[in-house]
């Protein structure tokens, strides 16, 4: 069998939609997982919504997506000759003919064919004239399809879908001002472009059976074809804005990591038996087109959250540190990108195991970002009463004398405590305010072993200091 080659083709006219990046996906999937390529073709000759932001949009999706394209991106646009000389070909070869049709001439056709009950396909008087007798006026480039018999899109994810060849209309390849349009364009570029798997969303399942006429014309072989079902948001309408973000740089920002979307993203529409959570490797082993769904996936804010969640506890803490970096770098927070790069490391290992984004992350590295004097909010400050100063006072100086492990801080948490008649609960609260300012932190102990001997007794020394005055 021959190598396979996949593609995305997207049209840059907006934010990449995150349905776009679930085909991207599935295509990077199915061929990374077999030796073959993944190709990208930006597919910009809609020259009015085409534009360059849409199409650095695409680029830094899939980017940040990871999911690295192979060769030089193809750009639609930039191929119009070759379009326009496939168009000649089929004209010269018989399997397209000119039309002289006028838009006048068209209307009158559909609204007669409308009031008569009958198709409104156009049917052109010019299909079968003679050059001899064509006028020397503008004209179309239709392709001829056949009157009579089925087309069968042999789709991995649909089945057989069968369309009746009455149905297909003589469509148009250049138009009067010599431009090709899109679905030629399509076709050229897949083939040129040594396509051998087609997998896109299902609304280009009509498309297939159009594209197949040209394949048929010009005697190429037909690409495999998987049609992937809709996203739908989670009441079951086409997913949109009102659901939330739908847009891949919306998610970026939102801080969930890429790892933990893709893994998401392959389960929308695709499983490998009852497995949600999975690395890369295990999802290009596993990615196969027969256990994609026939039916529309529901987008689940729930399970993404809780897949990113998972994936961020996983990931190794030097790499951890950089993703986090450049999300506050995309955030343009190069400010505090600088401090953590400082200072985030050592305290990953322990608030890693909760975060669902990296914001999250951030937020629960927040002790080791503040300076001192720290501020304690209102909440944490109501730890803080006489009794609870007093046992900090009794705690901080034996903070010289033990050695900085967690078996020994644990011990002389206690041993304070029970002084005090306590259980050690009855410090942990006080030691949070004064460690982090908040009742919502880390263990008290990871705090002290991430923050050092030195900074764990001055921010007490602070509280006991404010205590006693
Ligand atoms: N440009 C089309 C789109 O963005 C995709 C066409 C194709 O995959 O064949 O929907």
């Amino acid at each position: 069998m021959s190598a396979i080659v996949t593609r995305i083709a997207p049209s840059p006219t907006g934010s990449m939609h995150i349905g776009t990046a679930r085909t991207a996906l599935f295509n990077w999937l199915y061929a990374r997982g077999r030796g073959g390529k993944f190709l990208l073709r930006v597919e910009d000759t809609d020259k009015e919504r085409s534009t360059p932001e849409a199409t650095t949009a695409i680029f830094k999706g899939l980017e940040w997506l990871g999911l690295d394209f192979d060769d030089e991106p193809v750009f639609q646009a930039s191929r119009a000759e070759r379009h326009i000389e496939i168009a000649t070909q089929l004209l010269a070869s018989g399997h397209a003919y000119k039309c002289f049709s006028t838009q006048d001439e068209i209307s009158q056709f559909r609204d007669a064919a409308r009031a008569e009950g009958r198709s409104t396909l156009y049917q052109s008087p010019w299909r079968d004239i003679d050059h001899s007798a064509h006028p020397d006026e503008a004209y179309v480039i239709r392709i001829k399809s056949p009157n009579e018999g089925h087309t069968i899109i042999k789709d991995q994810v649909q089945r057989d879908v069968k369309i009746r060849n009455d149905q297909l209309d003589d469509m148009v390849l250049l138009r009067s001002d010599g431009s090709p349009v899109y679905m030629l364009a399509v076709v050229v570029d897949d083939y040129d472009m040594g396509i051998t798997h087609v997998i896109r969303g299902d609304d280009h399942l009509n498309n297939a059976a159009r594209q197949m006429l040209i394949y048929r014309a010009m005697n190429w072989p037909i690409p495999v074809y998987a049609h992937l079902p809709l996203i739908l948001g989670p009441d079951g309408k086409k997913l949109s804005k009102r659901h939330g973000a739908t847009g891949v740089e919306e998610y970026q920002l939102m801080g969930y990591p890429a790892s933990g979307m893709r893994n998401y993203l392959a389960r929308l529409g695709w499983s490998h038996g009852d497995d949600e959570f999975f690395s890369d490797e295990q999802a290009k082993d596993w990615f196969h087109l027969d256990a994609i769904g026939k039916s529309a996936a529901r987008f689940d804010f729930k399970k993404l959250e809780n897949l990113c969640g998972q994936h961020i506890s996983q990931t190794q803490d030097a790499a951890l540190l950089h993703e986090t970096l450049e999300y506050k770098r995309i955030k343009d927070d190069e400010d505090s990108a600088h401090k953590l790069s400082k200072r985030l490391l050592p305290a990953l290992y322990c608030i890693k195991q909760r975060a669902k984004t990296y914001g999250e992350l951030i937020e629960k590295a927040n002790f080791i970002l503040i300076d001192r004097p720290i501020k304690i909010d209102e909440k944490a400050k109501i730890n803080l009463s006489e009794d609870a100063i007093s046992m900090l006072n009794t705690l901080t100086p034996q903070l010289h004398n033990v050695s900085w492990s967690r078996e020994e801080l644990e011990a002389l948490g206690k041993f304070v405590a029970e002084k005090f008649d306590k259980n050690f609960g009855k410090l942990a609260g006080p030691l949070r305010a004064a460690l982090a300012g908040q009742t919502v932190t880390p263990s008290v102990f990871d705090m002290m072993l991430i923050l050092g001997r030195d900074e764990t007794i001055a921010r007490l020394a602070d509280v006991n200091a404010k205590g006693s005055n």
